[in-house]
């Protein structure tokens, strides 16, 4: 999550609330919730939520920059006896796919061959296993689509160094807030980012049950997001 998203000025009462029950799990990860968050204790909840939206109107400003992202309803997607894949193993592969199909359409129509890399937030826990995964895809695909205009595997860093992981994780957290809370500021501001087909959006899928209506369901299926390979993917 990336840092300006910290609690209200409250965190410490919070911390203290919890600390009065002596539950010491729920404090200790309360604790590690907040540790990133004094740098801007200063600043009200208002402002910091006036921070994002800064935030997000810049990338929504960017006309160059694509966005792809994965919103996927766990209980409908992974975790059954035939899909033993974690989210986000799952979300990774649809993501690499999704970047792939964007360099191999682009460049098609600017004719040029477009390569891409991937820059990732580093976590502990995946690093290793998204890394077997994209060498995996490297050598045999990844079931849907070789894999030829991304280079490596992903390069981990940390994203308080990085600020355009930051910027993908405002991204993120607007993606989230949309698909849980129905929460449509901040997503609003980048939804134009995301690549599309002519009209169809196919930069962000919404992996659930058949029959959502929310906006990125409805806007993947307009004209043209079932012909992917066809004419131009991107528009700039
Ligand atoms: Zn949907």
């Amino acid at each position: 999550m990336v840092q300006v998203t910290g609690p209200a000025p409250g965190a410490h009462f919070t911390l203290i609330k919890i600390a009065a029950r002596r539950n010491s799990k729920a404090l200790k990860e309360a604790k590690k919730n907040h540790r990133k968050t004094e740098p801007y204790i200063h600043l009200t909840f208002a402002e910091r939520r006036q921070v994002l939206v800064d935030l997000a109107k810049i990338i929504g400003d960017w006309n160059a920059a694509r966005l792809f992202a994965e919103a996927v309803d766990k209980s409908v997607v992974c975790g059954s006896a035939n899909r033993p894949y974690t989210p986000f193993e799952f979300a990774f592969r649809e993501l690499v796919q999704r970047y792939e199909y964007f360099l191999r359409h682009r460049g098609k129509a600017i004719s040029q061959d477009l390569i891409g890399m991937l820059v990732q937030d580093n976590n502990e826990t995946m690093s290793r296993r998204l890394t077997e995964m994209m060498r995996r895809f490297h050598t045999s695909g990844t079931g849907w689509t070789e894999i030829d205009h991304i280079i490596e595997t992903a390069l981990f860093v940390d994203s308080h160094l990085t600020s355009m992981v930051q910027m993908a994780d405002v991204c993120a957290y607007a993606t989230r807030r949309f698909f849980e809370n129905k929460e449509t500021t901040l997503f609003d501001l980048i939804y134009p980012r995301f690549d599309r087909t002519n009209a169809a959006v196919v930069g962000i899928r919404h992996f659930t049950a058949h029959g959502c209506s929310c906006k990125v369901c409805h806007d993947h299926n307009l004209p043209s997001a079932s012909m992917p390979f066809i004419g131009e993917s991107t528009r700039f």
